[in-house]
């Protein structure tokens, strides 16, 4: 009989095994139902537009399985763009409480995390996010360049110069150049109380950080020209010109005055020929006309403008062409005067400048694009209607 058992037993512990099998196989389903019914509701609540109940369920599901963390992300990323912040809010800081998501995951959900504070207007909470992140491989530098906008919107322009060795390191040609801006809006503060060596300074390093900083230029040729130094300050004037010919225009007439305190006109002019010919910018070619009319005659002055304006019409270089036309005509019967007029009229509605990141317009000139922030993207603007 005792034989008998043992003859048995192979056969209980293969039955054991098959049920065990069975049952872990139970299991699994049971979750896979389980999820599978938690999402379905979810899903009906998103259809039946119950959607914070939907994002109750949805959440629930997660932490039953950790591959819809994606699905999580995509989802609260469309709340954030639709503008519903307090949903993509939840979402994010429930992912940030799971402590079984891999720390990739983890950063992510932080980095949205800060950008729903930001999108929120919270920046001080946003920061923090942002902070928490900045040795992250995949989300250190993202999060500086955040930092920066940051610090740029609550013009606490010493927060971002703190953080200069790491944006050094990280060595991003954008971070550099916001950073060199911040450095100019110190100096724009410091120019304003006339406190010439700082300015100087913090000006030095806006160009260590940023060789081509024409903000940086431009301000330290003010600084030298208001301290008698116009040497210092035409060079500086030229070095914006081949930092960026597209701001040139705009120094020309600082820079006429700065060469006429010198006494080195001929160098200036000479000098505004090159650009007037590399360029073909419309304050170039009106100032050198100005030259062209001292040192030869009106007449050769109005050749030089006839065949430049056929090289390249603007509506600027025609409107100079008239008021030439004007003082040169001897009997007027008015009609040039009304040319004159209108060209006027239509040149003061048009914008001076315009964005060269987001296409905004504007009459003014500003540092920091209104529209999208970028640092010095606002540019006269060329072709017919302007340079
Ligand atoms: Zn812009």
């Amino acid at each position: 009989m005792i034989e008998l058992l043992f003859l048995l037993l192979p056969v209980a512990m293969a039955y054991g095994w098959f049920m065990g099998r069975n049952s872990i196989k139970q299991n699994q389903q049971t979750a896979k139902q389980d999820l599978s019914i938690k999402y379905s509701t979810g899903l009906n609540y998103l259809l039946s537009n119950q959607q914070d109940k939907a994002i109750d369920s949805l959440l629930d599901a997660l932490k039953v399985e950790d591959d819809s963390v994606e699905a999580h992300f995509a989802m609260a990323n469309l709340f954030r763009k639709r503008g519903e912040l307090d949903r993509a809010l939840k979402v994010h800081e429930h992912l940030v409480r799971l402590n079984h998501l891999p720390t990739k995951d983890k950063q992510q959900a932080v980095f949205e995390l800060g950008k729903d504070f930001l999108s929120a207007g919270l920046y001080d909470r946003a920061e923090t996010m942002f902070t928490k992140l900045l040795k992250s491989k995949d989300y250190g530098l993202k999060s500086l360049t955040y930092l920066l906008k940051i610090f740029q919107s609550t013009k606490d322009w010493q927060q971002g110069i703190d953080r200069q060795k790491l944006i050094v390191k990280y060595n991003d040609k954008r971070s550099l150049h916001t950073l060199a801006n911040f450095y100019c809006e110190l100096a724009t503060t410091a120019f304003e109380k006339d406190e010439f060596i700082e300015v100087i300074e913090l000006l030095e390093q806006a160009l260590i950080l940023d060789p081509n900083s024409c903000r940086a230029n431009w301000l330290m040729a003010k600084i030298y020209e208001n301290h008698q130094q116009c040497e210092l300050a035409a060079k500086c004037y030229q070095a914006i010109y081949h930092q960026d010919n597209e701001f040139f225009p705009d120094v020309i007439e600082p820079m006429l005055g700065c060469y006429t305190r010198l006494d080195e006109l001929d160098e200036f002019y000479a000098f505004i020929k090159k650009v007037y010919d590399e360029t073909a910018s419309s304050s170039a070619l009106i100032c050198y006309l100005s030259h062209v009319e001292k040192k030869h005659s009106k007449k050769k002055a109005l050749e030089f403008i006839l065949s430049a304006l056929k090289r390249r019409p603007t509506i600027r270089g025609f409107e100079h062409f008239v008021n030439m036309q004007i003082n040169q005509v001897q009997v007027d019967d008015g009609s040039l005067d009304l040319i004159k007029e209108l060209i006027g009229e239509y040149l003061k509605i048009k914008h001076r400048y315009s964005c060269r990141s987001c296409g905004f317009n504007s009459q003014i000139h500003y540092w920091s694009c209104p529209s999208c922030h970028e640092w010095e993207q606002l540019k006269p603007i060329r072709g017919l209607e302007g340079e």
